[in-house]
């Protein structure tokens, strides 16, 4: 179909959204996608980041999918993916970088296969965004010191805290500064990066592997209590480590805990760990919380009132992610209403908030449930032996939402799912995650699931 009407469709689509949508949420999420192209199955869409790409997927597949259906007039499928050229997906290469230096034609052709571009980095996850207090303080100068002269100051910077409280941004900061100014990095989840290695071997590729990592100036690695277990895993990370640090290289880990609390963790791995510097990461006392408030409703373009700014500091205090959460549905709520916010509905709002993270806690039971409803299987035999290829098939969906929806370590899919081990679950949840940007079918099913889970 040509490119124009794929176009003038999606205009369309955005135009109705813009109507349905809060502004803030319009503005953020929307604004910056495109329709690229479609067929009879299905209406692709772009967005600049896969942060945005598994956003639209979570929270707006519906509204999309219908507005899509009702401005075509047929039943497609969304499918969002992440702008070509614009993000290494999975820390994957992007070309863009190699035929951009090709075309300007110059005798030296400095290809870095394996950095990453500044757009691969979350563009809200900035040191200047970053709201700096005494709870944070010393995780910030560190981020700072690395990002200016990798390699030289805390080889490896080791950042460990509860969720929620900034270390994901601070890896995003680093590796923005860092690529801003032409170096390779690389980030990836101590997920992504179990996976690729599993990958690798399977596709006998373990030397790309070893390539892909080794050549990076920065290695921002987060949230490595996932990589638990694994033995050869942690064997390619040592190794990964070790060829990086001789290399004067810089390695920053983030973690939820410190690494000697790291159970799993080989031991030589953990000693390297404490090579550098630990630093922690706090909640944020009351000041600061007013302050991240404070510049979050400035960015979304907002005002709000000191005294509801106060109201929800005292109120939402365990972690960033829900204090701009609340800030967020306030903010959509009084676009919705077109009226201020104001203390009173304020307080309402923090009061509903409250009642729903009670009703709609997630837990693993929620996801068997909505996958044994989705497929037609029992929850029983999603945690039994049996082995009927439907079974084996809804079962590696819940290991991947387990996995991804929770943030369950394998070992605890493994024990919940009826003593399976975590290697077993490593591997079907991986199967899931390599099968689905590609298996429209499973794609649709994952979303409906997820979609089930969190109405
Ligand atoms: P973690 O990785 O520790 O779970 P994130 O980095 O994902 O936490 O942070 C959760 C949210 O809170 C993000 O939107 C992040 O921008 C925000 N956030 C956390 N700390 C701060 C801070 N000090 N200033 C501004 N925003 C913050
Ligand atoms: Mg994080």
């Amino acid at each position: 179909m040509n490119e124009q009407s794929t176009r003038e469709i999606w205009k369309a689509v955005l135009g109705e959204l813009q109507l349905q949508l809060p502004r803030p949420t319009f503005e953020t999420w929307l604004k910056h996608t495109d329709g690229v192209s479609y067929d009879e199955h299905q209406f692709v869409v772009e967005a600049p980041t896969s942060f945005a790409v598994a956003w639209l997927e979570r929270r707006m597949y519906n509204a999309i999918q219908k507005t899509v259906e009702k401005v075509t007039d047929r039943p497609l499928d969304v499918v969002f993916r992440v702008r070509q050229g614009h993000e290494a997906e999975n820390g994957s290469v992007t070309s863009s970088g190699q035929t951009l230096e090709l075309e300007s034609g110059q005798d030296e052709i400095q290809v870095k296969p394996q950095a990453q571009p500044p757009a691969a980095f979350n563009p809200k996850y900035t040191f200047d965004s970053f709201v700096v207090g005494p709870s944070n303080q010393l995780a910030y100068s560190a981020a700072r010191a690395v990002a200016d002269a990798p390699g030289k100051s805390y080889n490896p910077l080791f950042i460990y805290s509860g969720v929620g409280l900034g270390k994901t941004h601070l890896l995003h900061a680093i590796g923005h500064a860092a690529a801003s100014r032409g170096l390779a990095v690389r980030y990836v989840t101590s997920e992504q990066f179990t996976n690729d290695f599993i990958t690798s071997i399977g596709n006998r590729t373990t030397e790309a592997f070893r390539q892909r990592y080794r050549s990076v100036e920065v290695l921002l690695l987060d949230d490595v209590q996932f990589m638990s277990g694994k033995e050869q895993t942690h064997e390619s990370f040592f190794h990964t480590f070790n060829d990086l640090h001789n290399s004067g290289h810089q390695v920053v880990i983030t973690s939820d805990r410190p690494p000697k609390a790291l159970a799993l963790l080989q031991d030589r791995l953990r000693s390297r760990f404490e090579w550098g510097l630990l630093a922690d990461i706090q909640p944020p006392d009351l000041e600061t919380r007013m302050a991240i408030l404070v510049s979050k409703a400035k960015n979304l373009g907002i005002r709000v009132g000191e005294s509801v700014i106060e109201l929800i500091a005292k109120r939402v205090h365990k972690n960033v992610r829900e204090l701009e959460g609340s800030l967020n549905r306030m903010v959509a709520q009084a676009e919705l209403m077109s009226e201020p916010i104001t203390v009173q509905s304020a307080s309402r709002i923090l009061e509903e908030l409250t009642a729903d993270t009670e009703r709609h806690a997630i837990d693993p039971e929620r996801i068997l449930e909505a996958v044994s409803n989705h497929f037609r299987v029992g929850t029983d035999s999603l945690l039994a032996r049996g082995r009927t290829q439907k079974i084996a098939h809804a079962r590696q969906v819940a290991m991947y939402l387990l996995i991804n929806e929770l943030e369950m370590t394998p070992t605890q899919v493994g024990r919940l799912l009826g003593g399976r081990d975590h290697a077993t679950v490593i591997h079907g949840a991986g199967k899931i995650n390599g099968e689905i940007n590609e298996d429209t079918h499973l794609r649709r099913d994952v979303l409906s699931i997820k979609e089930a889970i969190f109405a």
